[in-house]
């Protein structure tokens, strides 16, 4: 059954399955995307920007999460066609970061508005078990950041042991949601087992946030309004919207950029249809355009600003798009926020995530 159809009577059942556990405001069902709106421009570009600026404040207030991320490794055993990280790259040179060097970094010198911490890496279970796991216990035991990990499609008893050693957060973008063009852009294994780890990291008390790619050669509207339906479906917290970038060392690399404009209007549908969420500002809004790409992404719904703090020798080689990376850094980030008359949020992400469904699951059960 599609997600929109329940009704009322279904929504406290739905809103204790911990597989379902944030559906609630799709099943109040106010916005479905129409093609129109992502094409949106001028004054009906205008208008959407702002609905989804007003919903994220009526949610949220001013705060905006800042976290940080380290990116542990660029070794992947994937090949997506789209990513300069994919394994068939002899080009690029692969590293694993020092845990030592790490850990320094962020137990000594991280940030002091970073509430949450994000342990990113292509898909490498090496990294997984000697820098990931050992990372996410010292940070529990140290300190009280939330702790999210975007470690690709893993084994379930390896996400078992990456939440037992304290990680609440599981980033894992479905891609693409159009099936043939999944196939031809070589993502992540397969699209019915993507989902599958999607529902089962929600089912065993992940929060997951999820994403996809907006822009891609050869992707139709059609295709590109299937990712809301999708997303809309899945059990998540979060998502993102990232426009395509035409990855250096790809089969892509002739490309041109995704639409810096379709990527925001996607991103103000993703608020208004799920006023809840958590959705990021991504790095590479400004790629698509340098300087106000982020800053206009603050003002289309997002509402997750990220500090990289991968050590400055290595984070050339995390080639997830180009060489010439726009670093995220900490004073570009809270520039961008306060100008933006926005303010970091102190509460963490885990937290947030945490108290919402003692919340939500209250206010059902009364
Ligand atoms: S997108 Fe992710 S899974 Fe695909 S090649 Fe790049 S790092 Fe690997």
């Amino acid at each position: 059954m599609n997600i929109f159809e329940h009704g009322t009577g279904e929504r406290k059942r739905l809103a204790l399955d911990p597989a379902l556990r944030f559906t609630h405001a799709v099943i109040e069902g106010q916005f479905v995307p129409r093609a129109g709106d992502l094409t949106a421009r001028g004054k009906r570009q205008e208008r959407l920007h702002e609905r989804a600026a007003l919903t994220t404040s009526r949610v949220f207030g001013s705060r905006v999460f800042v976290r940080g991320v380290v990116e542990i490794s660029n070794y992947c055993r994937e090949n997506c066609t789209y990513c300069g990280m994919r394994r068939e790259n002899r080009q690029l040179s692969r590293y694993r970061a020092d845990l030592d060097q790490l850990a320094e970094l962020l137990l000594q010198n991280r940030p002091a508005r970073i509430t949450d911490i994000n342990i990113q890496a292509g898909e490498d279970p090496v990294a997984v078990r000697e820098i990931a796991l050992p990372l996410i216990r010292l940070l529990r035991r140290e300190t009280n950041l939330g702790i999210s990990v975007c470690l690709g499609t893993l084994r379930y008893d390896e996400y078992a042991e990456l939440k037992a050693a304290g990680a609440s957060i599981y980033i894992i973008k479905f891609e693409m949601a159009n099936p043939r063009l999944y196939e031809r852009m070589a993502a992540p294994g397969t699209l019915p087992e993507r989902l599958d780890h999607i529902r089962h990291l929600a089912a065993t008390g992940w929060n997951v946030s999820s994403g996809f790619i907006a822009g891609l050669p050869g992707e139709t509207s059609r295709a590109l309004l299937e990712n809301f339906r999708l997303a809309a479906e899945l059990p998540l917290a979060g998502c993102s919207v990232s426009p395509f970038i035409p990855g250096e060392e790809t089969p892509l690399s002739g490309e041109s950029c995704g639409d810096i404009e379709l990527t925001l209007n996607c991103m103000a549908a993703l608020r208004l249809i799920r006023p809840d969420w958590v959705i990021p500002a991504v790095s590479a809004l400004n790629l698509a355009e340098p300087d106000s790409g982020y800053r206009r992404g603050l003002r289309a719904g997002a509402n997750l600003a990220t500090i990289n703090l991968t050590p400055a020798d290595i984070r050339g080689d995390y080639l997830l798009y180009k060489r010439d990376r726009f670093i995220m850094t900490e004073e570009r980030i809270l520039s961008a926020i306060a100008a933006e008359g926005l303010a970091p949020s102190t509460q963490s992400l885990a937290d947030h995530y945490a108290t919402r469904l003692e919340k939500f699951c209250e206010s059902t059960a009364a």
